[in-house]
């Protein structure tokens, strides 16, 4: 096995069945047949709009939520068939940081209370658990008489350094980062994004950096995988694809980011979409898709383009 490997995702899928009439029954696919790794030391963005189940994906792989098919790798080990010891290093190794501090954050527990929570969970020793919450908070850039406030004392962006702190504290190897800066302001963005990179370089640590926008995700992942109805449309570097869109998919997101100057208006390649019917096993963007042929009729399969995945018959 590849050292360097700490998740191998292998045809992941999340479905859900639903009554469409007396007898009749469909599936929905949250998560559709996807396939990716994730590295020690890297930061892996997962982008894409509202329902295109990147939370989902994030949830599964730390098992929060139950695959339906498909197989999850951690270390080499198939996460659904760990021991009982195997499951909790897991646990131990792995966190998550939520979109929304607020409501992750118990209001009416101390921020030393919060941070000491996980340690008591893994039964790290009481001595030692006061120097690894300092410890934790001074890493995630506040001071240690944060420690003796509440949740509503802070401004978001220290509430969001609070639950980086807490995903923090056991010393994870992996974190699913899911929309941690929606929540925040410009500036407080560009703070947190920083101290994610800081903490993945000093601690050798691997993110999924979930988000739905584009600019932060270009700002923040080595590798990018384009989601879209719950299957990958693309997947490679995120400096090749932001600056190279293959998958029309990707083209159009890219396409409607803001320019920062009127005249760089007309240098971009504006694709129209389009609205047309869906179509049973045909590709899931044909929908949307502004160069959908009637080959599009059938799905595609995934390509590989000098490293480079992307799911469409024409590239
Ligand atoms: Fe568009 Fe066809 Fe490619 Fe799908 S396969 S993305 S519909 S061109």
């Amino acid at each position: 096995m590849d050292d360097n490997l700490l998740f191998e995702i292998r045809n992941l899928e999340k479905r859900y069945k639903i009554d469409v009439g007396l007898f009749k029954k469909e599936y929905f696919y949250a998560v559709n047949k996807v396939s990716f790794k994730v590295f020690r030391n890297e930061i892996l963005g997962l982008v894409g709009e509202s329902g295109s189940g990147k939370s989902t994906i994030g949830r599964l792989i730390l098992k929060l939520i139950k695959k339906t098919d498909g197989d999850i790798y951690y270390k080499g080990k198939d996460l659904y068939k760990l021991t009982k010891l195997e499951e909790k290093k897991f646990r131990k190794e792995t966190s998550i940081i939520f979109q929304d501090p607020r409501s992750s954050l118990n209001p009416r527990m101390k921020i030393y209370e919060i941070l000491e929570e996980p340690l008591i969970v893994h039964k790290i020793d009481k001595k030692l658990r006061r120097y690894i919450i300092e410890n934790s908070i001074i890493n995630a850039g506040l001071d240690t008489t944060f420690l003796e406030k509440y949740p509503f004392e802070l401004s978001g962006g220290q509430r969001q350094r609070v639950a980086i702190a807490r995903a923090i504290v056991l010393n994870p190897d992996f974190i699913v980062a899911d929309e941690p800066t929606s929540a925040l302001d410009v500036s407080t963005q560009l703070q947190i994004i920083n101290l994610i990179k800081k903490l993945k370089n000093e601690n050798s640590l691997s993110v999924l950096f979930i988000t739905h926008d584009l600019n932060v995700v270009g700002n923040i992942s080595d590798r990018l995988i384009v989601l879209y109805r719950g299957k990958i449309m693309e997947k490679g570097n995120t400096t090749d694809i932001l600056n190279y869109p293959l998958h029309p998919y990707t083209k159009l997101l890219i396409a409607s980011l803001p320019v920062s100057h009127p005249k760089d208006r007309n240098k971009k390649e504006l694709p129209k979409e389009v609205f047309r019917e869906d179509i049973q096993n045909s590709c899931v963007f044909y929908h949307r898709c502004p160069y959908a042929e009637d080959r599009c009729k059938v799905e595609p399969d995934i390509k590989n383009i000098n490293g480079r995945e992307v799911y469409c018959h024409f590239v």
